[in-house]
């Protein structure tokens, strides 16, 4: 007996960093969000005081993550759990809560956080909410990062709720959320006047990921790529979206990079158009490293597109 305690005793010396380990309040908390949007939001706010991990990566389809048993690592020590919600993960993240058998981050408890509370979301669906036909979206648009607007609320609720996990540092957390919000204002001005010549340009995307994008710096969505969130183009609809296309003398097709181009190719083909890959996440590109990165490369990218297409 012991010799076991003098064994736990050498082992702990040696798994501590000297000068004895933090006490429970100093801590970093370790937060993990479902995606790396909400992670680059939570190191804005969290700063110093948070260890951030995404679970999905910005290039993987965040409706259709494959659970992986590190992800259930990760949830096991997790102080905090974000998720985008609006049943964004809801194909995927279940079982890898339940599984984490973490108190903590389980639906409802203190630890667990949806990010969708008070931002706007579009496409709310009005009359009975079913998930026709399997449509991906019941509760209304979940990529609502991609205004980033809201960005705002999202990281007022991280800020909010690191605060009640550590009181003692909410001037901390709130100081670091104001400065969030004067750089996002900056950004937001500049965004929006780089867009601004090509407000009411019509586009087409594959999925629905880009309507919050759209309603913020003024790009008219006519249609897309798939017939409902969620469901693989037809030949029927593929043929009514090329009519829609010409008569509205639609030439611009966005394309979420996880999505297979032969079908929006064929489709710009048609229309004599073009296909963007635009990612719609943090993540999604290199240089797209966090959420300021993230409108940085796709303003840039999708006005450089309609910049050559108007010179042509
Ligand atoms: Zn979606």
């Amino acid at each position: 007996m012991k010799t076991r305690l003098l064994t736990s005793a050498l082992l702990l010396a040696v798994m501590l960093p000297t000068g004895a380990g933090p006490s429970a309040a100093d801590a970093k908390l370790n937060v993990v969000t479902t995606t790396e949007d909400l992670a680059s939001l939570a190191r804005e706010v969290g700063g110093d005081r948070v260890n951030v991990d995404a679970i999905a990566r910005g290039y993987q389809d965040p409706h259709f993550v494959e659970a992986k048993p590190s992800f259930i690592l990760k949830l096991q020590k997790a102080d905090l759990l974000i998720v985008v919600g609006r049943e964004l993960e809801i194909g995927w993240l279940p079982p890898l809560i339940q599984q984490s058998r973490n108190a903590k981050v389980q639906v409802g408890a203190e630890g667990y956080l949806d990010a969708s509370q008070g931002v706007r979301i579009l496409e709310i669906p009005t009359g009975q909410i079913t998930r026709a036909m399997g449509d991906v979206h019941p509760q209304g648009n979940p990529h609502y990062w991609l205004d980033p607007e809201n960005g705002r609320a999202i990281a007022k609720s991280i800020a909010d709720k690191l605060s009640q996990f550590r009181p003692a540092d909410r001037a901390y957390f709130e100081q670091r959320l104001a400065a969030f919000n004067a750089r996002l204002t900056d950004a937001v001005k500049k965004w929006t006047a780089q867009m601004a010549p090509y407000k009411g340009t019509k586009v087409v995307t594959y999925h629905r990921s880009f309507p919050s994008f759209a309603d913020r710096f003024g790009l008219d969505i006519i249609g897309y790529v798939e017939p409902r969130p969620g469901i693989p183009p037809s030949p029927s609809h593929t043929f009514d979206l090329i009519q829609e296309m010409k008569r509205q003398n639609v030439k611009l097709i966005l394309v979420e990079p996880y999505f297979d181009l032969k079908t929006p190719q064929s489709v710009a083909n048609a229309v004599g158009g073009q296909v963007l890959v635009v990612p719609p996440s943090v993540g999604g590109v290199k240089e797209a490293a966090d959420f300021f990165g993230l409108f940085d490369y796709d303003v840039t990218l999708i006005v450089s597109a309609l910049k050559s297409a108007a010179g042509k």
